[in-house]
């Protein structure tokens, strides 16, 4: 791994973890689709495969691509995010410990915690993570063991400055978690910043064709990593080899794919600035954003999620989703198509009338890698017909 981290970023994407099949000479490593591997007399394992819990090769492809990519020891892949997740709170915590999150994270992140952690008595704060001194008294909280941190976050692509909060984190002994789906790796590096732990849903950018669900979390040797491992095998929300097999072909194009989401969103962004039906728009690439400047030093592009308020309320966004035609009505984000949605009803629906709704005029948009002429005039269509 250290060889390979030694490498560009899109040369380890295509190469980590993806050594030729040495017995057939496939360019393209096989999927194991095996639950057990013979053992040449008990205990004589071949490359150290027993059992597909414990270790499928496949699947050791993609963990050490994406340890290579995030500059992490281990990662570790899972069926989803949310098992990721799980994971590692499980590994991390003990009931009566408490965590400080971002108070617009991920809406199934938040109700994992609240709910499910919840009642296993782990306690949470959720502050704004933008405001520095509420995170640092959030910190001091007693029993404080870790810090969740999500940026851009969802849907309203709020930046926050993951090596500042990672040293008030170290300073209060609290993990520093960053959840960084949104960027991916090709745009983001935390651990890079002083985070302990990154989280994926492999499901949207890492994956990138809306073709399989997973998740992931990558971090340094070390004890956590141990416990974390023993977690993915003793409770067993693995990634299956053709999961695993679908994410690891994604990531290949991760690079390239990034900067052109990018590219379109900036497009996209900049058209709708100023649009007499529009309000405002949530995109950290435009210069009035709050997090403009932060992003461009803590980012090496701006990503493919943007937000949209309209002036005609929740009416008006509501049409506004169902006219776009380039845009598919879906949840879910970081494909090569490009998907619209209507968080307050949909990704968010869960979170209405907590501290974490999102306003019923606000638009979601996953800009994808079509022709941006396309994207463009299917905006604007849309636009035109919101009513
Ligand atoms: C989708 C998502 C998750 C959850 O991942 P699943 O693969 O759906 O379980 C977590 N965090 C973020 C930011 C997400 O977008």
């Amino acid at each position: 791994m250290t060889e390979s981290t030694a490498e560009g970023f899109a040369t380890r994407a295509i190469h980590a973890g993806q050594a030729f099949d040495p017995t057939t000479g496939a360019v393209v490593p096989p999927i194991y689709q095996s639950s057990t591997f013979v053992q040449d007399g008990v205990g004589g394992l071949r490359g150290g495969y027993e059992y597909g819990r414990s270790g499928n090769p496949t699947r050791t492809s993609l963990e050490t691509v994406l340890a290579a990519l995030e500059g992490g020891d281990r990662a570790f892949a899972f069926a989803s995010g949310l098992a990721a997740e799980d994971a590692l709170l499980r590994s991390a915590l003990r009931p009566g410990d408490h965590l400080v999150l971002g108070n617009d994270v991920y809406g199934g992140t938040h109700r994992l915690i609240q709910r499910i952690h919840g009642d296993w008595g782990i306690r949470n704060t959720a502050v704004d993570l933008t405001d520095l001194d509420a995170v640092r008294t959030a910190l001091a909280t007693d029993g404080t063991k870790l810090l969740w941190i999500e940026t851009p976050s969802n849907p309203l692509m709020k930046i926050s400055d993951i090596a500042a909060l990672a040293e008030l984190g170290y300073a209060a002994g609290a993990l520093v978690v960053v959840d960084n789906t949104f960027a991916s790796p090709a745009l983001q590096q935390p651990l890079a910043l002083g985070a302990d732990v990154v989280v994926h849903s492999t499901t949207k950018y890492l994956g990138g064709h809306s073709d399989v669900i997973g998740g992931a979390l990558v971090l340094r040797e070390g004890e956590l990593a141990e416990k974390v491992g023993f977690q993915q095998f003793a409770a067993g929300a693995i990634a299956a080899p053709m999961e695993s097999w679908l994410t690891v072909r994604g990531i290949k194009t991760l690079d390239v794919r990034l900067r052109r989401h990018s590219e379109n969103a900036q497009a996209i962004a900049e058209a709708l600035v100023g649009h007499p039906a529009v309000e405002n728009v949530y995109y950290p690439g435009l210069p009035t954003h709050p997090g403009h400047e932060l992003a461009a030093r803590q980012m090496s592009a701006f990503g493919g999620m943007l937000s949209v308020a309209l002036k005609g309320g929740p009416d008006a966004a509501r049409r506004f989703v169902e006219s776009t035609a380039v845009f598919q009505l879906a949840e879910s984000l970081g494909g090569v198509e490009s998907l619209i949605g209507y968080p307050s009803e949909m990704t968010h629906a869960s979170v209405r009338g907590t501290e974490l709704e999102v306003p019923a005029n606000v638009v979601r948009l996953s800009v994808g890698i079509e022709d941006v002429r396309d994207l463009l005039a299917d905006v604007e269509q849309a636009l035109e017909r919101r009513g």
